[in-house]
């Protein structure tokens, strides 16, 4: 038998949702965590879970200049930290005629520069020990898209890619990162989450009012369970070779397969054009189907 190693995580925004979930599951499982919030409430509550293994960090991840001095504390005070888990983030919902560069630059804030502000902090002692991983919460998102949340989509697309290049810098210091893309999950994310820029273009009613009235809808009813997808994080955590991205939910993963099933289709349609680029290609700029 052997015996079980006990790690520490890291995990960002684990006042609710998911990443409460995670963090649950990682003290059950007998991990420490040192797990952000933003509030002196939530950091209480959090400490309060396991007052030996939980450890709440106040740490906006848009304060980038913050991250690396919170980080290096809270690894002298609690452990170097072997698993990082960048999950804080948040969704804006919003027609991109009607959102402002701020709605943009305050998602790209909070999902992309706020994780690798995040990973550049852990990742100097990781390399040095020649282990570490990384896991970065996307979204199914950041491989599909929907009308209505082109900036999250955006911001994931931005973090999928971040995580799939960073893992092949780092395969060969044994740092793996995986991106962890959930379908839609019972959390507050739809809820008092979400950033909704306010409708004014009556252009795109038909388009965007289902959709926003669906969400909301939606919020509370969601199929995915934050508890299950902790165990999902957790067999990750303890796969030898885990992978480059992991989606959660049937939800993700149907939506997933029609995607790469239409892209075959559309790559397949426009394959003589899509080759007819090169220096000394003659096959001329014309469709193939
Ligand atoms: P949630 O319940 O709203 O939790 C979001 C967490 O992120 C909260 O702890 C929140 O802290 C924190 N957070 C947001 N902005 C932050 C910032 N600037 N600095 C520090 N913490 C911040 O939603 P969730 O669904 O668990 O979201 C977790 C992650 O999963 C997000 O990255 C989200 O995009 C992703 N995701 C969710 C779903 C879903 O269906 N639920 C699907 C795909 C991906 P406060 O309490 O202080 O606001």
């Amino acid at each position: 038998m052997t015996t079980p190693t006990f790690k520490t995580f890291l995990i960002t925004g684990v006042s609710s949702g998911l990443g409460r979930a995670f963090a649950e599951g990682a003290l059950h499982a007998g991990h420490r965590v040192i797990g952000t919030v933003r509030r002196a409430a939530d950091a209480e509550a959090f400490a309060a879970l396991a007052p030996d293994r939980a450890h709440p960090l106040v740490l906006d991840v848009t304060d980038f200049d913050a991250i690396p001095v919170a980080v290096t504390a809270a690894e002298r005070q609690v452990g170097i930290i072997d698993v990082l888990v960048n999950n804080a983030g948040y969704g804006h919902e919003g027609v991109l005629e009607e959102s402002s560069i701020d709605d943009l630059h305050r998602q790209f804030s909070a999902n992309v520069f706020g994780p690798v502000a995040m990973m550049k902090a852990v990742l100097p002692g990781m390399r040095e020990r020649r282990r570490g991983r990384i896991i970065n919460v996307t979204s199914m998102g950041g491989f599909i898209t929907m009308p209505g949340i082109s900036f999250y989509c955006g911001s994931k697309f931005a973090l999928e890619g971040i995580s799939e290049a960073l893992g092949k810098e780092l395969a060969s210091f044994g740092i793996r990162v995986t991106a962890l893309a959930p379908g839609q999950f019972r959390t507050d994310w739809a809820g008092r989450s979400m950033d909704r820029t306010p409708r004014t273009i009556g252009d795109y009613d038909a388009v965007m009012d289902p959709i926003r009235a669906a969400r909301h809808a939606k919020s509370g009813n969601q199929p995915g369970d934050p508890a299950k997808a902790a165990q999902a994080l957790l067999a990750l955590v303890e796969s030898a070779n885990p992978p480059v991205r992991l989606f959660l939910g049937d939800d993700a993963l149907d939506l997933v397969e029609q995607k790469l099933e239409a892209m075959k289709v559309e790559l397949g349609a426009w394959d003589t054009l899509s080759r007819s680029t090169s220096f000394g290609c003659d096959r001329g700029a014309t469709r193939s189907a």
